[in-house]
């Protein structure tokens, strides 16, 4: 039986741009050109354009949109195999697959319990112990991890930075000289399109937006099997293309990017207002695109009493994450149980609220209500 209180439906997000979608992709599957082509043109044009980067490069899917950036600056020569790149514990393990894949060490660092982002005092901390080339910037949940103190860290150790952009296409840095958008902040940004990102295809997808030339052409290179003119292969490359259908599809969703945000935002703010309860811990609230609310993460006490209640009550819940990276058993080698606390309780306590184009504010007051109710 489907929940009242859905967490996510993808036809139900999809719907109102079902009509336009069926077009593009009849114009794709009419056109002949399924590899690259027009629509994937016209899809980087329109990225680069909204992210405000000089380069957009529509690349498979955001974990090879991480990858191809950490491996195009090492064809750079701006990284080198077992170089260190910080990175928070208790972000998506995709984060980390594309440090590890490329041959580059993750310096796992504790979140800031406000954000659940790194920030300028944990990067600080995972200098002490490391001798960092880099740092991910994951802007966990759609919230932007930047600030002045960080871009001072950064720049005193010479860090290269990467964004992943994964939850949080739209998100903006108000800094002191005006507004910047996630994926302009850094070297480059990584960005996804999985189906139940904020913009999501129908299938797989992802770019990277970079305003370094070089970087860009290294990456169009690399994601073409290293090829940078036809039969002739300058790196030993990738195939990660992004697929024209999913451009064609993206083309429709991504002018919609800010409305969506929009949509979330409205939804977190019912939350924010309305739910009392004080076993609940809100996240914090801001009232700009600083935050596109990929996910409304509260953290309580006793998860899975929280979780049975509301699925009771009819709202599904989901949790982001259940383990931090040196928790999964791929990655207990990276650091000690114990050793990351901040990002091993968070893991324990954190519980997602549906907020999608799915949940109306009407359904959150109800789940809101609902919530205030749990003891
Ligand atoms: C979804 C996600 C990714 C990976 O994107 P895919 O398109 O699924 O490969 C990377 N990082 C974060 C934070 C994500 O949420």
């Amino acid at each position: 039986m489907t929940p009242r209180y859905p967490f996510l439906n993808l036809a139900t997000v999809n719907a109102p741009y079902l009509d336009e979608i069926k077009e593009a992709v009849t114009r794709v599957l009419e056109s002949g050109w399924y590899i690259g082509g027009p629509e994937v043109e016209g899809f980087e044009h329109d990225l680069g354009a909204y992210i405000g980067t000089e380069h957009a490069v529509g690349v498979s899917n955001g974990l090879d949109a991480l990858r191809l950036i950490l491996r195009g600056y090492m064809e750079l020569g701006r990284l080198k195999p077992g170089d260190e790149v910080i990175v928070n514990a208790n972000t998506y393990i995709a984060s980390v697959l594309a440090i590890t894949d490329c041959g580059l060490r993750p310096v796992l660092a504790e979140p800031s319990p406000l954000t659940a982002n790194l920030s300028a005092e944990t990067i600080a901390d995972a200098l002490r112990h490391s001798n960092a080339k880099g740092v991910m910037l994951v802007h966990l949940y759609g919230r932007t991890a930047w600030d002045e103190d960080i871009a001072r860290i950064v720049a005193d150790n010479n860090l290269l930075v990467v964004e992943d952009v994964a939850q949080a296409i739209g998100a903006r840095y108000y800094g002191p000289h005006g507004e910047v958008m996630a994926g302009a902040i850094g070297g480059a940004g990584a960005f996804s399109f999985y189906p139940t990102k904020n913009i999501g295809a129908m299938g797989d997808a992802g770019a990277v937006t970079t305003n370094d030339s070089e970087l860009a052409k290294v990456i169009r290179a690399l994601r073409n099997y290293g090829s940078d003119y036809r039969y002739h292969n300058i790196y030993a490359g990738l195939n990660c293309r992004l697929d024209p259908l999913q451009a064609a599809i993206l083309r429709v969703k991504l002018p919609f990017t800010d409305k969506e945000n929009r949509m979330r935002r409205d939804v977190a703010r019912v939350y924010n207002t309305l739910i009392s309860n004080p076993g609940v811990s809100k996240p914090l609230y801001v009232d700009d695109f600083s935050m596109v609310w990929h996910q409304y993460t509260v953290l309580v006490d006793e998860r899975e009493r929280f979780r049975g209640f509301l699925a009771d009550c009819g709202v599904a819940t989901d949790v982001n994450y259940p383990q931090a990276v040196h928790q999964q058993p791929c990655y207990a080698a990276l650091s000690p149980e114990g050793s990351l606390p901040v990002a091993e309780e968070y893991c324990q306590h954190v519980v997602s609220l549906p907020i999608s184009s799915c949940t109306s504010v009407d359904d959150a007051a109800q789940i809101a209500a609902i919530i205030n109710e749990y003891q």
